[in-house]
């Protein structure tokens, strides 16, 4: 490949709207034939509306609203998608913060902070998915009633996380997304490109296996429930197993698989940590996008060729 052709492909490129690191970056793209999606962002819109509040049995906390007030106020310490909808929603129900301090959160498992209580004190609130929320409280904390209504939540797609106020289960919050409109067109295209795609996500199974449904993608190609370092794990798995890698995500836990990846890409509506990652960042965040680069790549070269 010339370097000259390779350079006409990253201009044409960034008229397009897509960042390429390098000139070399479209040749590692041409020989890609897998591709793993991140969900929540990537497919989907990532804007999160609050579908759900609802306090568990034996709650110390007296209504619904309040327990969402207590997460909105340690959730407005985050960036993550569920946090936005969290702090949005209790806006909206025009209820009042409480101060928070001491933020503290775990990347693909939630967040705590101390939160006023209204009388001087201090309350530890954490919010987050269930192996998280079990390693502060212990594994017995979930009860089977409150454990039914959180998954009758999730398996109407709704992404439910618990939240615990001092040390005891104070109930669940669930959450929905939707997919971007463009996003089951942008698969089928990088499947006729010949490339087999991939969904992997933190979210549920059920929310995971809906979406994938929507966008064309077969249940045994989505990987749920994944740790952020695990994300790095179904990248290097599929490595070993011989394929050429595409990684696009958005989010700071998809920034490890990103740089692992044969070639990472961002979404330029995510997160710094994803971009700094990438080998290339799409301006917007349309999958169509990711496509138009990776079909960039292999005409570069080609022409040149
Ligand atoms: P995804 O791969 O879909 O972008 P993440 O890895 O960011 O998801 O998050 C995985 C799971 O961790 C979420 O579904 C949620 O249960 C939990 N989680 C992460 N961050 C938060 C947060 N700020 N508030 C509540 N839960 C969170
Ligand atoms: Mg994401």
């Amino acid at each position: 490949a010339t370097p000259v052709g390779l350079l006409a492909g990253t201009g044409r490129a960034s008229q397009l709207g897509i960042l390429v690191r390098g000139p070399e970056v479209l040749e590692d793209s041409r020989t890609v034939d897998t591709i793993v999606l991140d969900k929540t962002g990537t497919v989907t819109r990532g804007e999160m509306r609050l579908a759900e509040a609802a306090r568990a049995p034996g709650s110390p906390v007296a209504a619904d609203d309040a327990l969402l007030a207590l997460a909105a106020a340690v959730e407005d310490g985050s960036e993550h998608p569920i946090a936005r909808a969290v702090v949005a929603a209790a806006r909206e129900r025009g209820l009042a913060l409480p101060e928070a301090v001491d933020f503290a959160s775990e990347a693909g498992g939630g967040v705590h902070a101390l939160v006023a209580d209204g009388h001087g004190g201090r309350l530890r609130v954490a919010v987050g998915r269930g192996s998280f929320i079990g390693s502060l409280l212990g594994p017995e904390a979930i009860s089977a009633d409150a454990a039914a209504a959180f998954e009758a939540s999730e398996a109407a797609g709704r992404t439910a996380v618990w939240v615990a106020v001092d040390g005891r289960l104070a109930g669940h919050l669930a959450v929905e997304d939707t997919v971007r409109e463009t996003s089951a067109d942008a698969i089928g295209r990088l499947r006729r490109m010949g490339l087999r795609p991939l969904l992997v996500t933190g979210d549920n199974a059920a929310v995971a296996r809906a979406v994938a449904a929507q966008v064309g993608i077969a249940a045994e190609d989505v990987v749920a429930g994944v740790r952020p370092e695990d994300k790095v794990a179904v990248v290097a798995r599929l490595q070993a197993e011989g394929a050429t890698v595409a990684m696009v995500g958005d989010g700071v836990n998809d920034a490890p698989a990103l740089a692992r990846a044969d070639v990472g890409i961002a979404m330029g509506t995510g997160t710094d940590v994803a971009r700094q990652a990438a080998q290339i960042t799409v301006m917007g965040s349309d999958l169509t996008q990711v496509v138009q680069a990776l079909e960039l790549s292999q005409r570069t070269l080609g022409i040149i060729r």
